[in-house]
């Protein structure tokens, strides 16, 4: 599946990592919550699921 470099959200209610575009929880993060990296969390379930 699609991998994309690891990205995360900095709102305060999330604490997973994404990595593949077709996640559509990491698809919801808006633009200007969007940072590149793990930010230190663990990976996505969904994310993991699709590879
Ligand atoms: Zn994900």
């Amino acid at each position: 599946m699609p991998k994309v470099p690891a990205f995360h959200s900095k709102k305060p209610n999330t604490d997973v990592y994404h990595d593949n575009d077709k996640c559509t929880e990491g698809n919801n993060i808006e633009p200007e919550n969007r940072v590149s990296g793990t930010g230190g969390r663990p990976r996505c379930h969904r994310c993991r699921s699709l590879d």
